[in-house]
């Protein structure tokens, strides 16, 4: 349900008697800014606020949230009210607020875990009406603040080059010489060649670096900031090395739920290429290097 201001908001999700006693900045994004709410009954509540027209980025953000939370596997988030405040020019999503806890022993195997069984959980009600078309998502959303294409497919292979590879090279037309463009068309060519269809598909976090994810208070990961769609796992596992591996004890445990392919290590950069060209695309010319080389690698 929608909300229009915050004040009736808060009411709706945590009651009529309640209201905010205070606001705290938490830092740590990147496209929002974010805040912990005290109520008057002394529990906290997390919130986003953007501009007023960003509505768009939390209407998806919220659905993102109760895919990956429907599948009742890993800790996310329980959105608790989404709105826009005219008077205060914001758009907000109020959602449950993860007390942070401390990292038990055996935190990175019940993340590798947890993640690999939201890998299994049912995906075809998130993709297309009759469940015919696996990969992709019901809605169009956001990898940070650029837009993700997730028009449904029968092939991970055309998803990925329709919606993830040529959407983003596009954008990155004029940041990228001659030659770097000759060779993003040429992988676009041959990228159905180089990904091969998974066995089962997977509702995928979608952004998951190591900055989307923290210890809750029940010492296991909670996972937030999706981008979500369904696709093949491996290309979740890849965007949790590309800024900074986990442990190797998640992707132990990982893989004795679902087994990593050796040709993974081939086609994980491939993968992270999508999130290389959105940064080059949102950050800049630091990107460009690493753009290229991938691209070398490939072409
Ligand atoms: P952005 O959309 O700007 O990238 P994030 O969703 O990543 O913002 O949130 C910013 C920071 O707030 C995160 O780095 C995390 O530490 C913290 N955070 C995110 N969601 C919650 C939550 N539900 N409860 C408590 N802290 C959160």
């Amino acid at each position: 349900m929608k909300y229009y201001t915050l004040e009736e908001a808060v009411k709706g999700a945590c009651g009529e008697g309640i209201h905010i006693a205070e606001g705290k900045a938490v830092y740590g994004g990147d496209i929002n800014r974010a805040y912990r709410l005290t109520l008057s009954d002394g529990s906290y509540i997390f919130m986003k606020c953007n501009n007023i027209k960003n509505f768009s980025f939390f209407k998806a953000e919220e659905e993102g949230l109760r895919a990956l939370r429907a599948a009742k596997t890993i800790g996310v988030p329980k959105v608790l009210a989404l709105g826009t405040d005219k008077k205060r020019g914001i758009s907000f999503l109020l959602m449950e607020y993860i007390n942070s806890g401390l990292r038990v022993n055996d935190y990175s195997e019940t993340f590798g875990r947890e993640l690999a069984m939201l890998h299994r959980a049912k995906t075809a009600e998130f993709v297309s009406e009759n469940g015919e078309l696996s990969f992709g998502f019901y809605a169009d959303n956001y990898i940070g603040a650029s837009p993700q294409k997730n028009t449904p497919n029968s092939s991970w292979a055309e998803f990925f080059r329709d919606c993830r590879l040529l959407p983003q090279m596009e954008r990155a037309e004029k940041k990228l010489d001659a030659e770097l463009k000759r060779k993003c068309e040429k992988l676009l060519d041959k990228s159905e060649s180089l990904l091969p269809e998974p066995e089962f598909p997977s509702l995928l976090h979608g952004d998951l670096w190591s900055g989307n994810s923290i210890c809750g208070s029940d010492g296991k990961a909670w996972i937030f900031d999706p981008a979500v769609y369904v696709g093949n796992f491996e290309a979740e596992l890849a965007m949790t090395e590309l800024f900074g591996r986990l442990p190797n004890s998640f992707y132990g445990v990982y893989n004795e739920i679902n087994h990593i392919d050796p040709g993974y290590e081939e086609r994980k950069d491939l993968y992270n290429l999508y999130h290389l060209l959105n940064h080059l695309n949102l950050f800049g010319s630091s990107y460009f290097e690493p753009v290229r080389q991938v691209i070398n690698r490939y072409v």
